[in-house]
């Protein structure tokens, strides 16, 4: 019998969904590039219901206790007398979701002696301690690919609304008004600006991708140069490192993963060598930018909008100045998690868990941490060394 801790966000609350706004999602069998969706046994869902929330359960509890395992779903995660500290002693694999990250530290590792798998619903496994999880000789898995479109959407839905000003437009129709000198006061077209994307992994290339028909130019940077046929097809302008790219930009989207080497890497200096007037939008990690410097570049205008959906922490405190900084677009971590991005990482994690209870290979893009060092995606994405 193994002992699996889930920790997942709280239901809503008004309550788990009882019915749904579509009937159905459409099945999507492969990602760009070829990768397969997940392909579990089997699931025991509907695809396009709740699975992210604690009731949802990611849809495991059929199959887990079926097969004899135990499954704790919890979202208590704070704090040493958390329900997570209290479970994870005994527990054999944990799972999470970077939307309500549990913090898989050393001190948590060590009071888990069985912990073999540490398993992220979605992608980016920065909330554990991978350094930790090598010298035990913990798996580290996510789900790769399973919301990376997911992000992308949001994304572009962010460029435009921050660019055309969307927000307060919305705001004075709700609140009754038809101000249109005020509500046009800050917007502006896309068309014709020059955006650009640090990290062309393969959230910032489907960002690229869509981005191409608003007319705009198209920049990245990355530690790899794309291949010569994709810059041609999107007609991209390489740069040699992220402050290049800002100076040559109007709108910057950040996608590069939270590693020792890019924490507050969007900091002070940054914003200054950025055109005033500059936007930026962050759905990777709210970690990549330093929380004050980022305030006072909106109150003086160096940057004219920032929009994104992850914070450090989260969930972000009510006085988070992000939430009441001028000039932002914020949501809550929600860009992978639609009910279309759920359907796709709880199979994933179904698949891993499948994998690893009958002994049989994790996919290797799965793989982000195993026997001692890092492995398969981890491997391109996450080892600094
Ligand atoms: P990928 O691994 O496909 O791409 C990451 C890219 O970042 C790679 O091309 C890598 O370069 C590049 N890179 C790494 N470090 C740097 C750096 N310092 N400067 C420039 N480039 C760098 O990841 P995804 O596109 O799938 O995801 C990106 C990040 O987005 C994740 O790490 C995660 O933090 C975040 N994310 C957020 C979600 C959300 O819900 N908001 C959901 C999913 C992901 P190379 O390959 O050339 O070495």
């Amino acid at each position: 019998m193994v002992k699996i801790v889930c920790v997942l966000y709280p239901d809503a609350a008004k309550g788990h969904p009882t019915s749904y706004a579509r009937d159905s999602i459409p099945t999507i069998a492969s990602y760009p590039g070829g990768q397969t969706t997940p392909t579990p046994k089997a699931i025991d869902f509907i695809p396009g219901q709740m699975l992210g929330d604690v009731t949802g359960e990611l849809g495991l509890r059929k199959f887990l206790e079926d097969a004899g395992h135990e499954l704790v779903v919890i979202s208590d995660k704070e704090g040493p007398n958390s329900a997570l500290d209290r479970e994870l002693v005994d527990a054999d694999v944990v799972i999470s979701q970077p939307f309500w990250p549990a913090y898989i530290t050393r001190e948590r590792m060590e009071k888990a002696p069985k912990l073999k798998l540490a398993l992220t619903a979605g992608i980016g496994s920065d909330h554990v301690d991978l350094e930790a999880a090598i010298e035990r000789g913990m798996t580290v898995a996510e789900v790769t690919y399973s919301n990376s479109i997911s992000v992308a959407e949001h994304t572009v839905m962010m460029i435009l609304s921050l660019v055309r000003d969307y927000i307060p437009q919305h705001d004075i129709v709700r609140s009754g008004g038809w101000d249109i000198a005020d509500a046009v006061s800050r917007s502006y077209d896309v068309e014709g600006m020059q955006v650009g994307v640090v990290a062309a992994g393969r959230i910032g290339l489907a960002v690229l991708r869509r981005m191409k028909p608003f007319d705009v130019g198209l920049h990245y940077y990355d530690f790899h140069r794309l291949p010569k046929d994709v810059e041609e097809e999107l007609n991209l302008t390489y740069h040699p490192s992220a402050a290049a790219l800002a100076q040559a930009c109007d709108i910057v989207s950040i996608h590069t993963p939270l590693t020792p080497a890019t924490d507050t890497m969007y900091n002070a200096d940054f914003f200054a060598k950025m055109k005033r007037g500059s936007y930026i939008v962050n759905c990777a990690r709210g970690k990549l930018v330093d929380t004050d410097a980022l305030v006072a570049a909106l109150q003086s205008g160096q940057i004219a909008g920032y929009a994104g959906d992850v914070w450090y922490p989260q969930p972000a405190p009510a006085d988070h100045p992000w939430r009441t900084m001028p000039h932002n677009g914020m949501t809550p971590h929600t860009s992978g998690t639609s009910l279309s991005a759920q359907a796709r990482y709880a199979a994933g994690t179904r698949e891993i868990l499948e994998c690893f209870l009958e002994g049989r290979p994790i996919r290797d893009e799965y793989l982000i941490v195993k026997g001692g060092d890092f492995v398969g995606t981890g491997a391109h994405s996450y080892d600094v060394k």
